[in-house]
């Protein structure tokens, strides 16, 4: 508080001061000699404030606890230099703080009536002998006052960087003068305040780096045990959890439930919708599985659209099972992905310890192994594990072995299905059928060891095995004399690579065959995988004469537009669309939009699995060109498919008939 006041000093001043004001100005001289005076009174700013501040700030040292080291330092101050208060005085924006003091009871003064604030100012000691003869100071209530203050010398305290963040300075109520030994220990004294204010901002830095490089090191162990994309745990976490989730069943005597989820045709979503769409539709299960489960359950994925999730604590196996229900329903709500709607199912296997499994691997074998089954059975369930799939899946290692043998040793034989004109009856191709004659289990067919060897990798040897005994068929039909319409084989989608074409070229001169005579069958989803490389592939075998056949049409949804930039020749319509034919006005529909489109685009027609007269005259109504099926023919053996060869010889194109009476 600073009075200004036209009233005389005396007896003014004194009474003014005592009350509390700082400072006691008489205004009725001249107003310039007044500021003059009165800015000589304020505490001038060093140049450098702003920085300073922050300097002191990063310090982090005002109102803190007294520490020894600085207490040290003031105690020795006083001793040395005999004066009775000794001050490391910090000048904050509006005060001065002491962080040690000897002598003084207060912690703190404002920075205007400070000694120290004029301290800083030049950088050097500040020795005023009589503060009451010193304008500056004289007016001062410390000085004035009961404390009556006359002596004090002040050592700024100098960072490293330029900027003063107070004094170590001596105090006395008598005027004094400090001798040259004097000033050099006050000096030596301040030197070793800013030595340890700067250990101090040192060992903050070294603080704040060891946090940081904590926080990077949970950052990295996050990645390490996380899948990126989801956020969920990946399978080193899983692992661990299942690990510890284990013990704790074991001493609580608890179950755990370890579950594995597959999406339902999500390879399906990913081609057909594109990457994008299939990681969002990954995002948003894992969220819905999330906010499904407990706090304590972990979600984890595994890679792909595999999940596995594990459910510590339970008292019921049951639970588990309700739990795999749940999670079915909340997949199965439509999702909107990137402006798709998707709908998506999933197929879920159950393994809870200690029924189902003890150990870490069994436990996860057997969910794996339920998981399949609950795919094979058509998806969108769960299943428990149970002893029987372990025996299936002794069976399935069991027979992959002996199809190893298999196509080595002439176990696979072909049969032939006829595809008939729907125009005029005549035979228009026969479908290559592989079958196997196996030494125990007798006459398997293509459905039970397809997959496995499409999973084993033996689809490729399978392949070549099967063209080769195809085309060998023709040269032999050929030789015989008999005319043979084109004959289709199955490529599975694994077989689509580089050594296909060199194999299909080989083959065919090998038995000295056209290549019009032959015809490869592949699914949607295998042509419109992997772009550019399948589109290169299919167009030599096309520029060689190869006729291409898209098998199943219509189950892989993908839009024709996508197979118009493929050099194709024929679309085998999906029997599916055909076995309500008669009856399904949405499948009529579908279908004579197929043959539409597909007429529009030059390619064949044929309609898979007709079995009634029924279908054979609803597809001739809608402009099918060919059909394939029971109606006409089963599979047959050599033998069989021979002879309807032999009685087509008679000129005859009521092969249909023909067929029939042979079959
Ligand atoms: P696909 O290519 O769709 O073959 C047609 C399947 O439908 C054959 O079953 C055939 O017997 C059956 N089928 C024919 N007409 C009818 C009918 O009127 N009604 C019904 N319900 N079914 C009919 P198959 O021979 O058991 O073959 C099953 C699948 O195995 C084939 O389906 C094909 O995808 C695959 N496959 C067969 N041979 C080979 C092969 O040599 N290589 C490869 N990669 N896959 C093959
Ligand atoms: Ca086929
Ligand atoms: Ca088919």
């Amino acid at each position: 508080m600073l009075v200004f006041t036209n009233q005389p000093a005396d007896p003014y001043q004194k009474i003014c001061l005592e009350a509390g004001a700082d400072a006691y100005f008489e205004k009725n001289g001249d107003l310039n000699d007044l500021l003059l005076r009165l800015a000589q009174w304020m505490p001038p700013l060093p140049i450098n404030e702003k920085l300073r501040l922050r300097a002191l700030n990063r310090l982090d040292i005002l109102d803190t606890p007294e520490e020894a080291v600085f207490s040290a330092i003031t105690r020795l101050a006083a001793a040395v230099l005999e004066v009775p208060i000794a001050l490391i005085s910090l000048v904050d924006e509006e005060r001065q703080w002491f962080k040690a003091r000897f002598g003084l009871d207060i912690r703190e003064t404002s920075r205007t009536v400070s000694f120290c604030a004029h301290a800083l100012i030049n950088g050097e000691l500040l020795e005023i002998e009589d503060a009451s003869l010193d304008e500056r100071f004289a007016d001062n209530p410390v000085v004035r006052g009961e404390s009556g203050i006359r002596f004090y010398a002040g050592i700024p305290l100098v960072l490293p960087g330029g900027e003063v963040v107070g004094t170590l300075c001596v105090v006395d109520r008598v005027q004094r003068k400090l001798n040259a030994t004097q000033r050099m220990t006050l000096k030596v004294l301040a030197r070793n305040v800013v030595t340890e204010l700067e250990l101090r901002d040192r060992i903050r830095i070294l603080e704040t780096e060891v946090a940081l490089r904590h926080e990077a090191e949970i950052r990295i162990m996050h990645l390490a045990t996380r899948d990126p994309l989801t956020g969920l745990p990946n399978r080193t976490a899983l692992m661990d959890r299942l690990q510890h989730g284990l013990k704790s069943a074991k001493r609580d005597h608890t179950q755990l439930g370890v579950l594995f989820l597959d999406l339902d045709r999500f390879k399906w979503t990913n081609d057909a919708l594109g990457h994008d769409v299939g990681d969002a539709l990954l995002q948003v299960m894992a969220e819905r599985l999330t906010a499904l489960l407990r706090e304590s359950d972990t979600v984890a994925r595994l890679g792909g659209d595999e999940v596995a999730i594990l459910l510590p604590a339970l008292h019921h196996a049951d639970e588990a099972m309700q739990v795999a229900q749940k999670i079915i329903t909340a997949i199965a709500l439509p999702m909107s992905l990137k402006g798709h709607c998707v709908q998506v199912g999933c197929s879920v296997g159950l393994a809870v310890y200690p029924l189902q499994g003890e150990t870490e691997d069994t436990l996860l074998r057997h969910a794996d192994l339920s998981m399949y089954q609950a795919k094979e059975l058509g998806g969108n369930q769960y299943q428990v594990f149970s002893e029987q799939m372990n025996v299936r899946a002794h069976e399935r290692m069991a027979l992959e072995s002996d199809l190893r043998v298999a196509i080595e040793s002439c176990q696979l034989e072909l049969y032939y299905q006829a595809q008939v004109s729907l125009i005029n009856q005549a035979l228009t191709g026969l479908e290559a059928l592989v079958r196997w004659n196996h030494p125990r289990l007798g006459f398997l067919s293509p459905d039970r060891f397809i997959p496995l060897a499409e999973d084993s990798g033996l689809i490729w040897a399978l392949g070549l095995e099967v063209l080769d005994q195809a085309v060998a068929q023709i040269a032999e039909w050929t030789r015989q004399g008999l005319q043979v319409p084109r004959v289709a084989v199955n490529v599975s989608p694994a077989q689509l690579r580089d050594g296909l074409l060199d194999a299909v070229v080989a083959t065919l001169r090998k038995h000295d065959v056209p290549a019009a005579m032959l015809e490869l069958e592949l699914t949607e989803s295998a042509l419109t995988s992997d772009g550019p490389a399948v589109l290169g592939l299919l167009q030599s075998l096309r520029d060689m004469g190869v006729a291409i056949a898209v098998d199943d049409f219509g189950v892989g949804y993908s839009s024709l537009a996508l197979l118009r930039r493929l050099p194709i020749t024929t679309l085998k319509i999906d029997r599916s669309f055909v076995a309500e034919l008669a009856s399904n006005y949405q499948d009529i529909a579908i279908v004579e939009a197929v043959i539409t489109m597909a007429n529009s685009m030059g390619l064949r027609t044929v309609a898979e699995g007709v079995e009634e007269q029924a279908q054979d005259v609803a597809l001739r109504v809608l402009g099918c060109d060919d059909a394939q099926g029971y109606l006409y023919s089963t599979p047959a053996a050599v033998a069989v498919a021979t002879s309807w060869l032999k009685s087509l010889d008679l000129a005859t194109p009521q092969v249909a008939d023909c067929l029939l009476q042979n079959a």
